[in-house]
This record gives structure tokens, sequence and C-alpha cells, in this order.
């Protein structure tokens, strides 16, 4: 692909806007224990949230990371704070058996209940740690992509408020400007109990909380083998061993040959973010005008919004699913972003970077246990709310020896029903051309 260098600004960096605040780095680190009782792989939002829960609740904690800590997800994400609305077929498909034997309504409807728990519990974590990372509940605009999805809106909105009373509301073509300064969509929806934060201030704010409940930190210690049942775990580390009584693996999109099992489960996509230099105060505001986050209804979707000062843009999509170079995916996102938003054709580009999800076959995140190893897993490219408060979950069920209020657990976790998969997902680019071949299909049908 041939690069504009036109499109990018003279100080642009192929990393993370965010980390220019807090970047993932090895502060609080120690030295691998010889023994803990809980052992919590990867040290992003769900292994921090797990340990602070644990530590509070009277347990030796030990969080290890292969890399930095944060050098996950946790810390490239574009920061949107939702409930429910993201839980995929979980709202409308058929989520997976549940081990308790609820039924499919009662089910989806604890679960989406606890998905908007998700949400809150962000707000209370943030208050409870003090943790200065920019949440804003401000809203989410949800463009409807083509003619024909504004209806299915409206049954999305209807639903929403039933079940759960968020407060969704209907947005006509006529009224979009209100929401969005483009004409790109056929209307969309609002909901207002949805916000934004600063990604990595927040997983900072985390890692500060377990430092102070006094959880062992230890970074750049990849595990590579787990050995042993529940009550005395091996753990083989890059630094040395540790036993351990538990194990959480909370490793998402990074999941690898530490737990075949579980990596046989997901498909690691790649998403893409692009931020852009500032604009002039009255052009932000036009762009969205409520300072809401934004995203859309195709199969192959974009989020984005305003940066913390509500003077750039941060965009965010699939250009690519699979892992491109930063400038490359650069300039397909702003390709994307000037479709939507065409007054920022010549805006240019002072951010871009990329990070793995973790995507399930029903779209939901899980939680449980496998071979006496506990796990909570699957973001499906919206886990800031919901890993945190997995990660939780995961704690409590710990806490409670095994006994858990949480929908999530024992939810089935079905396996990619790909022939001999084993966690290399080959077949993405044929996908991701497909849904997109669909997307335009659907775009010019309805007009
Ligand atoms: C570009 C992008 C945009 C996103 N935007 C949003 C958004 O707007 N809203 C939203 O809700 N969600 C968003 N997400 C998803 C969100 O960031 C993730 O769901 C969340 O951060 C997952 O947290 P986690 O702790 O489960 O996993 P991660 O943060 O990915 O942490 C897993 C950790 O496990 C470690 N690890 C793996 N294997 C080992 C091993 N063997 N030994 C030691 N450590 C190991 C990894 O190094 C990694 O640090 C986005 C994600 C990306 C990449």
């Amino acid at each position: 692909m041939k690069i504009d260098d036109g499109l990018f600004h003279p100080d642009y960096k192929p990393e993370a806007f965010w980390w220019e605040a807090a970047r993932p780095g090895t502060e609080h680190s120690t030295d691998l224990p010889a023994a803990t009782e809980i052992f919590i792989v990867g040290s992003g939002y769900s292994g921090l949230s797990a340990a602070l829960e644990l530590a509070r609740g009277g347990r030796a904690v030990t969080v290890v990371d292969a890399v930095n800590f944060g050098g996950g997800a946790s810390t490239l994400s574009g920061g949107g704070v939702s409930a429910g609305i993201n839980l995929g077929k979980g709202i409308s498909g058929s989520p997976g058996q549940n081990a308790r034997g609820k039924d499919h309504k009662t089910l989806v409807a604890s679960l989406l209940r606890e998905s908007m728990a998700a949400y809150e519990f962000i707000g209370e974590l943030v208050e409870r740690e003090n943790i200065d990372c920019h949440f804003e509940q401000r809203g989410r605009f949800v463009g409807a992509f083509s003619k024909a999805h504004y209806p299915n809106l409206v049954k999305k909105a209807a639903f929403l408020n039933e079940l759960l009373q968020m407060d969704a509301a209907m947005v006509p073509p006529e009224a979009q400007r209100s929401e969005i300064g483009s004409d790109f969509y056929h209307g969309g929806m609002t909901i207002n109990r949805a916000g934004k934060l600063h990604p990595s201030m927040f997983h900072k704010g985390l890692l500060d909380a377990c430092h102070r409940a006094g959880v062992t930190l230890c970074a750049h210690t990849k595990v590579n083998g787990i050995e042993g049942a529940k009550g005395r775990f091996a753990v083989k580390t890059a630094k040395g061993d540790c036993t351990a009584e538990q194990v959480i693996i909370a490793t998402n999109g990074h999941t690898g040959g530490l737990t075949p099992k579980l990596r046989k489960r997901l498909v690691p996509i790649s998403s893409q973010i692009i931020v852009t230099e500032e604009l002039p105060e009255d052009l932000a505001l036009e762009l969205i005008p409520n300072g809401r986050t934004i995203s859309e209804t195709p199969r192959v979707t974009s989020y984005y919004r305003l940066l913390p000062g509500d003077r750039r843009v941060m965009y965010g999509g699939r250009a690519r699913f699979q892992d491109v170079p930063a400038e490359v995916s650069a300039v397909l996102l702003h390709r994307m972003m000037t479709d939507r938003w065409p007054q920022l054709k010549d805006v240019r580009i002072t951010h871009s970077w990329s990070g793995f999800v973790a995507m399930t076959t029903d779209a939901l995140p899980h939680m449980g246990v496998e071979d006496g190893i506990h796990y909570c897993i699957g973001c499906n490219g919206s886990g800031v709310a919901m890993m945190t408060y997995l990660g939780k979950q995961v704690a409590l069920l710990i806490l409670q020896d095994g006994q858990s209020d949480s929908s999530y657990h024992g939810l089935a976790f079905p396996s990619v029903p790909v022939p001999f998969y084993q966690g290399k997902p080959w077949f993405l680019p044929i996908v991701g051309e497909y849904y997109r071949y669909l997307d335009r299909m659907d775009r010019r049908a309805a007009g």
C-alpha cells in the first residue's frame, strides 16, 4: 500500500496516545516469591481486578505478566465503557447452555443485568480507589449503517429499556446532527448509561491499588507451564518456580500455548486506532456535540470518541482483522474516518497503534474453572467494564469456596468450529473480507 506522508503529523508516533500520560512499565515489580496463595497470569484489567478483590479479602496474591504491566490490551483500548449493547449474540441469539439450568430468556436477562452491573462497577471502583482516569458518563450514540438497520435499533432500544431501564432513545435521521456532525448514518440510538475513560490511567490506578493492597507484582515473568492440581500447583516461569493453591488465567487476546484448551475457544483479532492532531474547538464540538462515544451497526464496526479535553478525535476499528504495520492501518482508518466526517480530510494523524482482543463464538465473555484452573477471558472487543467485573467475579468464586452468584459462571464455553483449530486464526482475512462485502451489500440494498 502507498503511504501518503501528508497524513502524518511531524510528531507522529506509532504507539498509543494514552502512553503519553501512563506508559506500561515495571513500577511496583518485585522478585517472584517461592510460594503464594493465588497466582494470577496477566496484569490487564481482569488480572488486576481479581487480585485487588482477593487481596482485600485477605489472600496472598501474586500477579505476573510476560511483559510490562498492562502490556496487553488494557492500555491500548478505546476506553469506551458500556454494558449490554455489546453482548452480541447474547442478546438476540442463543448463549450456551447454562450449567445451572436457567431457561434461555432468564439467562439472557441475567447476563444483561450483570453487564449493567459491570458498567456501574467501574464507577464504584474509580471512586473507591480514587482513580484519576477522566471517567465521563456522557453516553453513547449507535449509528445505523444502513436504512434497514434503523428499525432493528428501534427494537433493540425497546428491548434494552424494558429489560434494563437503559434509557435508550431513537434519533431519527433528520435529528442526527444533534449527536454527530455527519450524514453518514441513517439515524441512530442514544444510550445515556455509557461512558468513557483514559485506559492507561485507569490501568495505572488499578495497579497502584493492587500495590497498596499488598499484591505481589512481577513484570517480565512469562509463565511457561502449570503443573499439579487445586491446592498445590507448581507454576514454572521465566524467573523461576512458584507454588500456589489456586491459579487464575487472565490472558484474554494473549492466551497462548500455556492453556491450549482455552486457546482453542478464542479467536484473537487485531483492533486498530488512530488519534488526530488538535482540532479547532468549534470543529470538535460540531463532530460530537454531546461528547458521547460513537459506535455503529455493521459487522465490521468502528468505535470513536473525543479524547479528554474534547479537541482530538480517536478513531478505532478493524482496518484489518490481522496485525498490520501501524502506518498501514492508520491510512485505512483515516479513510474510514473521513467517510464519516469528510470535514476531517486534511486533519493529520499523531498516533496509531493496534492490540489484540479475544472473540468467542457465542460473543460472550467467559469465566470458570478448567482442570482446576480458574479463568476469565473472551472480551469480544468490549472488556473495559466486563473484564474488570469478571476479574472480580472470579475472585469472589475463590473467596466463596466455589460458590458464585454470577450468571457467567458455569456457561458452556464453545470451541471454535473450525477443524484442527488450535488458536491461530488463518481464516480471518477471508472472514473479514466476506463481512465487509456483506456490509457493503446491506448499505447498497436499502440505501
Ligand atoms: C485497540 C483496542 C481497542 C479496544 N477498545 C475498547 C473499548 O473502547 N471499550 C472496551 O470495553 N474494550 C475495548 N477493548 C478491549 C479491552 O481493552 C480488553 O477487553 C481488556 O483490556 C482486556 O483486559 P484483560 O485483562 O482481560 O486482558 P489484557 O489486558 O490483554 O491482558 C492480558 C495479559 O496477559 C499477559 N500474558 C499472556 N500470556 C502470558 C503468560 N504465559 N505469562 C505471563 N503473562 C501472560 C499478556 O502479556 C497481557 O498483558 C479494546 C481493545 C483493543 C486492543
